[in-house]
């Protein structure tokens, strides 16, 4: 088992320095970002990196995000950086964004899944950074989750999960966002949205043309590329089978769920709705709020042994939708706009 580290109260930069050794060492380390948990290892370092696919079961053709801590360690591993990606590194990191850039070949390929682009994010969490900064190299960290479940955003949730395939378990309590971070690829001076996250759209706007990828909220067919590798997998689903219904208007939109709910299905919805359904859980009433919720009702859905989950979506405006991003692909894509 993992050796487990408290650090959800009295922080202290010190009490990383056993774990920064580890990630030296090759080891794998379980830690908080303000996203999501992370899988971290060397991400300098091929065989460390390696343990991190056994680890979360991760297909080798999705490549890894390297977390730094400093302009000079983004300069280490990529190279031809343009105006407009400096603009948007110096606006945004740390924080939520993760930009891909052209890669130096100081970085391995099982990180980049042999791709010439590596993405890059500097994470705003304290102990997170300070893990990087003592470690003195990118950290590779996917989120903390076998592959296809939803994401770790507490320690709790993905103790049983992961315990005896990390080195070490960093707990820094509940996760502030909730949701992986925003992917982005600058390309002709054009935005790409790979991945929605708390940086929104709206806000990437003000920095030039932002283009969504089709994959956001369609499936990937099978003779599709996707920009973003991990579009093309199953993610986030729980074991039970599970329907996403949206309107924009919201009594038409109860009224379906009502229609669809049976004996033995449970609703997952908005707060203020909970008393429209016989056996309903609440997400929460603000979007933050249900970023914040979502991955951790969604890990505790299959232990309710039911037949359907019927999930109500949110609009896609802000985070949103990054919410439905991941809604949608918690449904398998079984998803119902009226
Ligand atoms: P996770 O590791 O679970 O946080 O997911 C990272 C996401 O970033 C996955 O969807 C990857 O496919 C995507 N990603 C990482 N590196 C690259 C890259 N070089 N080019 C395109 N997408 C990337
Ligand atoms: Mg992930």
């Amino acid at each position: 088992m993992g050796k487990y580290l408290d650090l959800k109260s009295n922080y202290k930069r010190e009490k990383l320095r056993e774990a920064s050794h580890a990630i030296q060492e090759g080891k794998l380390v379980l830690f908080p970002t303000e996203t999501v948990y992370g899988i971290g290892a060397d991400g300098l370092n091929k065989e460390a990196v390696k343990k991190i696919f056994i680890a979360k079961g991760r297909k080798s053709d999705n490549p890894l995000i390297l977390h730094v801590s400093s302009i000079a360690m983004i300069e280490r591993i990529a190279k031809d950086i343009s105006p407009l990606e400096y603009k948007l590194i110096e606006s945004f990191f740390p924080g939520p964004l993760t930009i891909i850039l052209n890669r130096r070949e100081i970085v391995p390929n099982v990180v980049t899944a042999n791709l010439d682009t590596v993405g890059v994010r500097m994470p705003e969490n304290k102990i997170a950074r300070d893990l990087i900064e003592l470690s003195n190299t990118p950290i590779a960290a996917p989120s903390a989750n076998i592959s296809g479940k939803p994401s770790g955003t507490n320690i709790e949730d993905i103790w049983n999960e992961l315990k005896d395939r990390v080195d070490y378990i960093i707990d820094g309590g509940e996760t502030k966002i909730g949701l992986e971070s925003t992917v982005i690829q600058v390309i002709e001076d054009e935005i790409h949205l790979l991945r929605p996250g708390k940086i929104t759209c709206e806000t990437l706007e003000k920095y030039g043309k932002v283009v969504l990828s089709p994959h956001i909220l369609k499936e990937v067919k099978e003779d599709e590329i996707a920009l973003s590798p991990g579009m093309k997998y199953k993610h986030y689903a729980p074991n039970t089978n599970c329907i996403l219904v949206y309107s924009d208007d919201s009594s038409k939109m109860i009224e379906y769920m009502k229609k669809l709910e049976k004996e033995n299905t449970l609703v997952i919805t908005n707060d203020k709705n909970i008393s429209c359904f016989q056996n309903a859980i609440g997400y929460g009433t603000t979007l933050e709020e249900i970023s914040h919720n979502i991955f951790k009702i969604l890990r505790s859905v299959d232990q309710k042994k039911k037949d359907l989950v019927i999930i109500e979506g949110v609009t896609k405006e802000g985070i949103g939708l990054a919410i439905m991003n991941r809604l949608i692909r918690a449904c398998s894509h079984h998803y119902i706009e009226i």
